[in-house]
């Protein structure tokens, strides 16, 4: 085959403060930055989609003509700007021809400011480029809130089975699985169901069940069905219709395919009053994070999850910052917090100077920044290559970073915001995780895959930040009728 590839993600917040334009794009916000052509192919060893199916189509022979891969860090929506320059040159490469199949790799939650799903808008385009039958497949994020216009438009839809995601490169190999059962012939059936209830991103987590199990349970299931099965929880933070968990397969059998899903997805359903995680205010997440850090070799992990840059937080508030300073904590580290006019003082000031000034602050929920008194510790270009298990190989780029040290917490101070997913960010600035007490971390579930491994526990705080860790506290709109706005909650019906 000769496959036309591209990559476009963005996972979308409509309850945000800040949105994506095509700047966002440029550089990536902790994913790679933006790169057009040849450049895709730096990608192949990166945990990414677009590398596993880069690495599976080469060695299966086929040739690649690929065209852009972009992502932002998740934000408020895309604007239609970045939509349309992106968009418009992947739909503008489709027009050229020249190539038998379409390989996407998106995330599946993107809106964008002028149309709710920015996935199926772009498979909508394509389609209309390509015509009925060429083959076109997608790769998605496990968050995806998947649309009956990206069913309808794409040939298959394949999603990640982990979370934190180790597994995108094994899904971008899935994809290109089921381009070639395609391309070979076969006419492949899809069927999908949309589950009535918002799933919370911290009760999703692999690692933890009911999660562990459903997600282990989809190989014997494709197995028994000859189908491939997903299961995407969604993305609960975009108020629009289609927002929500969707189970859905593609496979030549119909009837072991249709069965297939619906038992899936009744077993989910049954599962509703598990999907759901204990979270602790600021003050005891510390106090008890100091209790279990009493004779403990190795940290105790605080994900700050509603400032998780990864689901559209800024990495600016300073809840958890201010609770361990006020219990006085030795040997703890927080990272990151964004503050590009903190890193650039920094960095005036060099090295061993003591400086006072006003840190992070997040102005859309009413948070000053907190005035501090710190000594720079260590300065930073923000350039480093991530090595854990989730995104090694991806260099990330932060610009201008410091480690300050406040009291007992040395903290991550960088010029552009990432989701803390990945001890080197730590390390680029001279802390080193595993000698922490405390490790406060600015991420829902991503930072398990590098950092459970070092720690002794791992606590989840609700903190005032801009994800809502239960998604029953925002304040929707839009919601598809009837859906339960988090597991056994109130069916959500229009004002
Ligand atoms: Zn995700």
């Amino acid at each position: 085959m000769r496959i036309l590839i591209a990559g476009f993600q963005h996972e979308t917040n409509t309850f945000a403060p800040t949105p994506a334009d095509y700047r966002s794009f440029l550089h990536g916000g902790g994913f790679p930055a933006l790169c057009r052509g040849q450049a895709l192919f730096e990608l192949a060893e990166v945990n990414l989609p677009l590398g596993g199916f880069i690495s599976a189509a080469q060695s299966a022979g086929h040739t690649l003509v690929p065209v852009l891969w972009a992502a932002a860090a998740p934000s408020a929506a895309v604007t239609e700007e970045a939509f349309e320059r992106l968009a418009g040159e992947i739909v503008e490469a489709a027009r050229q021809g020249g190539f038998d199949a379409i390989y996407l790799d998106l995330h599946g939650a993107m809106v964008c400011a002028h149309c709710d799903d920015g996935e199926g808008e772009l498979l909508s385009r394509l389609r209309e480029v390509v015509g009925p039958e060429l083959p076109i497949a997608a790769s998605l994020d496990l968050h995806a809130n998947v649309t009956a216009g990206m069913l309808e438009h794409a040939s298959a839809l394949v999603a990640y089975r982990t979370y934190p995601h180790v597994d995108m490169a094994a899904t971008g190999a899935r994809a290109l699985g089921l381009l070639e059962r395609i391309f070979a012939g076969e006419r492949l059936y899809h069927h999908a169901v949309r589950l009535p209830f918002l799933i919370p991103i911290n009760a999703g987590s692999t690692m933890l069940e009911p999660a562990a199990s459903v997600y282990a349970g989809l190989e014997l299931r494709d197995r028994e069905s000859a189908a491939t099965l997903s299961f995407a929880a969604g993305f609960p933070a975009a108020d629009f219709p289609e927002c929500g968990p969707v189970v859905w397969g593609h496979g030549a059998d119909r009837a072991r395919l249709v069965e297939a899903v619906e038992a899936l997805a009744a077993e989910i359903v049954a599962l509703e009053s598990r999907w759901s995680v204990p979270f602790l205010d600021a003050f005891d997440a510390v106090a008890e994070a100091q209790r279990l850090a009493q004779g403990a070799s190795r940290p105790v992990v605080i994900a700050d999850t509603q400032d998780n840059p990864g689901a559209g937080g800024d990495a600016s508030t300073v809840g958890l910052l201010r609770a361990l300073l006020a219990a006085n904590v030795e040997r703890a580290a927080l990272g990151l917090i964004c503050d590009p006019e903190a890193a650039e003082l920094a960095h005036a000031a060099g090295e061993g100077a003591r400086l006072r000034f006003s840190l992070g602050g997040t102005p859309s929920l009413g948070e000053p920044p907190l005035e501090v008194d710190c000594e720079v510790i260590r300065l930073s270009d923000g350039c480093c290559r991530y090595d854990g298990p989730m995104m090694h190989g991806t260099l990330a780029e932060l610009g201008p970073c410091a480690q300050l040290r406040i009291q007992g917490v040395s903290v991550l101070v960088s010029s552009r915001k990432a989701q803390l997913i990945d001890r080197n960010l730590l390390r680029m600035v001279g802390i080193e995780p595993e000698r922490m007490a405390i490790l406060v971390l600015k991420s829902s579930v991503h930072f398990r895959a590098d950092f459970a491994p070092i720690s002794e526990a791992i606590l989840v705080a609700k903190v005032p930040g801009p994800m809502a860790a239960d998604p029953a506290d925002l304040p929707w709109r839009r919601l598809g009728e009837g859906m339960r706005s988090k597991p056994m909650g109130m069916p959500f019906s229009p004002a």
